[in-house]
């Protein structure tokens, strides 16, 4: 069969009374990184939560690895091999740098990364290693949550607002590694804020407004004029 790594088939999603995404069809295929962009309330935490498990949906709303798993818990979606980079991080305050990158690695599957990689990768973990993750900038903070989801040699690592807040050097910094991430056989999707980071390094695009997807393309078909008009919802 194709090299489809993850599959939505007419997937919304919903908070209580309000409906959030609208038949998403998308799929992902292994080694892409694929960029997910939009406004504001777009929706796309809300994807990235939905393909986690962080929201439940149909089971055949999610295939991954061809198997249905829209209706498994986070911890079952994280144990097939997707791991999330969250917004706003959420490390374990109380937790020192190092112990929050062994939790990620609780739930490892057999795979290349262990501490030792995730220091190479970001040098400056292990500099900071048994000091509060609190006491961190919030660019360190951002390595601790990839490294951390890393550690869980995922297949499929989403990354949500991966730059959102974080000092252009930071920024930087952290897009240099992702190359190193998936060079090692890794699936990427992206929620970026800003539209030219999120094309450079993806070979494909998604522009969600207000829980649909306004325009899909390769990234290097779509003009921005394209992107710009999606984004904004003119015409
Ligand atoms: P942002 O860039 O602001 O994070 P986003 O594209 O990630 O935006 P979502 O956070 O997925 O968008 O939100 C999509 C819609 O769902 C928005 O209208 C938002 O207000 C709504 N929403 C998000 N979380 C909740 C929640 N817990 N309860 C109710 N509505 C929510």
């Amino acid at each position: 069969m194709s090299d489809t790594l993850l599959r939505l088939t007419n997937l919304d999603a919903h908070y209580g009374d309000f409906q959030a995404l609208y038949g998403l069809d998308l799929s992902v295929v292994k080694g892409e990184v694929v960029a997910v962009i939009g406004a504001n309330g777009a929706g796309k935490t809300t994807l990235m939560r939905s393909i986690s498990g962080l929201l439940t949906n149909r089971a055949d709303a999610i295939h991954y690895q061809n198997q249905p798993i829209g209706a498994l818990r986070a911890d079952e979606i994280a144990a097939l091999g997707i791991a999330l980079v969250p917004e706003g991080r959420q490390l374990f305050p109380s937790l020192s740098v190092e112990e929050n990158l062994v939790i990620g690695g609780k739930v490892s599957r057999r795979g290349a990364w262990t501490l030792a990689k995730v220091y190479e990768l970001f040098p400056i973990l292990k500099e900071r290693k048994d000091q509060a993750s609190t006491s961190l900038s919030g660019g360190q903070q951002q390595m601790v949550a990839i490294g951390r989801a890393l550690m869980a040699n995922p297949d499929l690592i989403l990354f949500d607002e991966i730059s959102l807040g974080l000092a252009p050097v930071v920024i930087r910094q952290i897009y240099e590694a992702l190359p190193g991430i998936v060079d090692d056989g890794m699936t990427a999707m992206i929620v970026e804020q800003d539209i030219s980071k999120a094309l450079s390094v993806s070979s494909r695009v998604f522009c969600l407004m207000e829980g649909r997807i306004a325009l899909e393309g390769r990234t290097n078909d779509i003009s921005h004029a394209q992107i710009t008009a999606a984004y904004f919802g003119v015409d």
